[in-house]
């Protein structure tokens, strides 16, 4: 058996979060590491690694995600704007085995990224 990712614990309350929205299908909660004065992470509760992992039936939960994005920025008035960043894979820098979206916002950000 693969052992939990850090996302999955939080998702069944084995260790706390700072969760600012929910819903059947979302969890969003503040980065432990912030990276801007807004740093949310934004996961499916279905445990779906990255986006090789992505099946067929799983296109009605990544739209609702996009729809959790939209309700996550109206919540906590990002009407200044906000970056969406999505690490996918090794090059890409993502750390926790689960799809994850990062909300940052607080302050302007450069572009071409990191
Ligand atoms: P990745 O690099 O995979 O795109 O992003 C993983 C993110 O998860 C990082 O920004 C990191 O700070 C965050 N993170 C890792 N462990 C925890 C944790 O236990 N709690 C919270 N809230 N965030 C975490």
């Amino acid at each position: 058996m693969t052992a939990k990712t850090v996302f999955q614990r939080i998702i069944d309350r084995e260790i706390p979060a700072d969760i600012v929205y929910e819903d059947a299908d979302c969890l969003a909660f503040r980065d432990i590491n912030p990276q801007a004065p807004i740093h949310i992470l934004l996961i499916p509760k279905k445990g779906i690694a990255d986006f090789e992992a992505i099946r067929e039936d799983d296109e009605a939960i990544l739209g609702k995600l996009l729809m959790a994005v939209r309700r996550i920025a109206e919540i906590l008035g990002l009407d200044k704007g906000f970056r969406l960043v999505l690490n996918n894979g090794r090059d890409a820098g993502q750390e926790v085995p689960h799809l994850h979206f990062h909300i940052l916002a607080g302050r302007p950000f450069g572009w071409p990224p990191g």
